[in-house]
């Protein structure tokens, strides 16, 4: 009985950390980013995937596992 509970509660646990990493990962992609290279605003073009409207770089950030 008291294995079970112990055995659910880390799953319940894991579950959480992985919902938290979704969480911070959206999060980040929201984030208004910025050219690395010249610093200017950049336009999203997809998941993780910006373009700078003033030099037309396009670079990858925010995200660690696309899935
Ligand atoms: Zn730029």
């Amino acid at each position: 009985m008291a294995k079970k509970l112990i055995e659910r509660g880390f799953g319940a646990r894991y579950g959480k950390s992985v919902r938290d990493k979704y969480a911070e990962v959206e999060s980040r992609q929201r984030k208004k980013q910025k050219c690395p290279f010249c610093k200017k605003t950049v336009k999203k073009l997809a998941k993780g995937i910006w373009q700078c409207k003033s030099c037309g770089k396009k670079f990858a950030s925010g995200v660690y596992c696309a899935s």
